[in-house]
């Protein structure tokens, strides 16, 4: 028996692959992290102080619901995790509204989601049980949450997985990180070096090959021996690294596995021209319509003349062509249609933006995992492991090893990171989006 300590190579320097290391690292293994950017956080990317007053995030910024890992994490980094509060406001085209009017129908939705028994699809249960003209508002307010804030498709997502966070009416609290995500980052970061991780930027992993009981991790030219591999990369990413057989077999069950986009923009202005438009958005935190960028969100209760920009789900496909500038535009456009002003007016109180189709990003290619039927098949599999000589489950096989807060609604990002760090088990995920809105109560993302 060899007092060499275990060599474990983690691909990708994320939250988890990060979470994964630190763990290890202090348990004693020898850790290497192969990551493919030369920055660590993946798709928590902070933006520069200094551009947007704050440190912006261009990816994660909220934390959902009650969180205990993330916010314990945030306690041992000294980082305060802020409640927000706030109104959310809708314009239907003519009109803006404070949205505090109930759906009429809310009682009828939540009974019929209650009665199912079986799953389908979140279309099919609309066409189901709410396929006349007066649930009209209601189908439209479904099929924005499911794309916007779950990154899905109505027609694949599955209305068993989505059952909870409807019931939930989007009463789960929000949070931003003082200091946004990058700061959780850079503490776990620099906690891992002082631990002896060694961080391997620029290295893209493309293979990882098994003989005569070594494991070999191809990245960048090198090639790193080592005992064990944790792969924590996007779903997308995870179908383009060569596996051997007995690995990709159990990497199949996240084909099955879909991986939604957002688009996000961050536009700073010179001042909130918009409360100065209209006094009583002095409050606004969400701001709904139907403009090509349908979402938008204030600093609220911070006072930052920021505005950011949202879209998700498969209709981002229709903006596919267009760069980080294309998209900044079509942000000011949409405010422009929204206020009722000249796309000019906007544009001259832009002193700093920022935007990206996260379809784009090489290393991410989309943005989350929505919760959907085939999502669901797939977590029922087990969690793999992937390590010298085999491939063995997980002793949480039933799914224990998806970074999800199990407190019931919440799932963040960081969410079980260390429960997936102690499994060492990195295959199969679910992560969480952006800010949920009320489902029922106005067209929500
Ligand atoms: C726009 C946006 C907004 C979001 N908002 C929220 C939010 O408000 N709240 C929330 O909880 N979650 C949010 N999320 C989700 C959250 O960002 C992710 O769930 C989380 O960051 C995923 O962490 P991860 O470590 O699993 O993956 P990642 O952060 O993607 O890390 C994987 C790492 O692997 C690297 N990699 C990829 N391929 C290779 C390769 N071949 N070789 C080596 N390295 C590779 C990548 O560069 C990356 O650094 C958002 C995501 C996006 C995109």
């Amino acid at each position: 028996m060899s007092d060499r300590p275990e060599h474990i190579v983690i691909v990708g320097a994320g939250a988890a692959g990060l979470m994964a290391a630190r763990v290890l690292a202090r348990g004693g293994k020898r850790v290497t992290i192969l990551e493919a950017r030369e920055r660590c956080g993946g798709r928590i990317h902070p933006l520069p102080a200094a551009k947007f007053g704050y440190p912006a995030d261009l990816g994660a910024e909220f934390v959902h619901g009650e969180a205990p890992l993330t916010r314990r994490l945030a306690r041992e980094a000294a980082l305060t995790v802020r409640t927000i509060g706030g109104a959310q406001w809708s314009f239907d085209g003519t009109e803006f509204s404070r949205e505090n009017r109930r759906d009429p129908y809310d009682e009828q939705l939540h009974a019929a989601v209650k009665d199912l028994t079986g799953d389908i699809t979140v279309a099919d249960f609309l066409r189901r049980h709410f396929a006349g003209p007066e649930y009209a508002r209601l189908r439209h307010a479904v099929e924005r949450m499911v794309e916007g804030y779950d990154a899905a498709d109505p027609e694949r997502a599955s209305t068993l997985a989505l059952r909870d966070e409807w019931m939930n009416d989007g009463h789960a609290t929000q949070a931003r990180i003082d200091g946004g995500y990058g700061g959780l980052v850079d503490f776990l970061a620099a906690e891992c070096r002082r631990s002896g991780v060694a961080i391997h930027f620029s290295a893209v992993v493309t293979s990882i090959e098994q003989s005569g009981g070594k494991v070999a991790v191809r990245a960048a030219g090198e090639t790193h021996g080592c005992d064990r591999v944790i792969l924590t990369v996007p779903l997308p990413l995870l179908r383009e690294i060569a596996l051997p057989p007995a690995a990709r077999a159990k990497a199949a069950a996240s084909d099955d596995i879909g991986f939604g986009s957002v688009i996000k923009i961050l536009l700073r202005f010179t001042r909130p021209w918009w409360r100065e438009q209209r006094q009583d958005l002095s409050d606004m935190l969400f701001l709904l319509s139907d403009a090509t960028i349908p979402v938008w969100w204030t600093r609220q209760p911070d006072q930052h003349p920021v505005l950011t920009g949202w879209f998700g789900g498969p209709r981002t496909a229709e903006l596919s062509h267009l760069d980080p500038q294309g998209l900044i535009g079509i942000g000011i456009d949409s405010l422009a249609a929204i206020f009722g002003l000249s796309r000019e007016d906007i544009a001259r109180e832009v002193v700093a933006a920022a935007a990206a189709n996260w379809a784009h990003d090489p290393f991410a290619r989309g943005a989350y995992e929505p919760r959907g039927a085939r999502a669901s098949r797939a977590r029922r599999r087990p969690c793999a492991v992937f390590r010298r000589g085999a491939l063995s489950r997980s002793r949480h096989g039933n799914g224990g090893g998806c970074p999800r807060e199990r407190n019931g609604d919440c799932g963040n990002d960081l969410a079980g990171m260390r429960k997936k760090a102690r499994i060492s088990a990195g295959l199969l995920s679910h992560q969480r989006p952006p800010p949920k809105l009320n489902v029922t109560p106005g067209p929500p993302p």
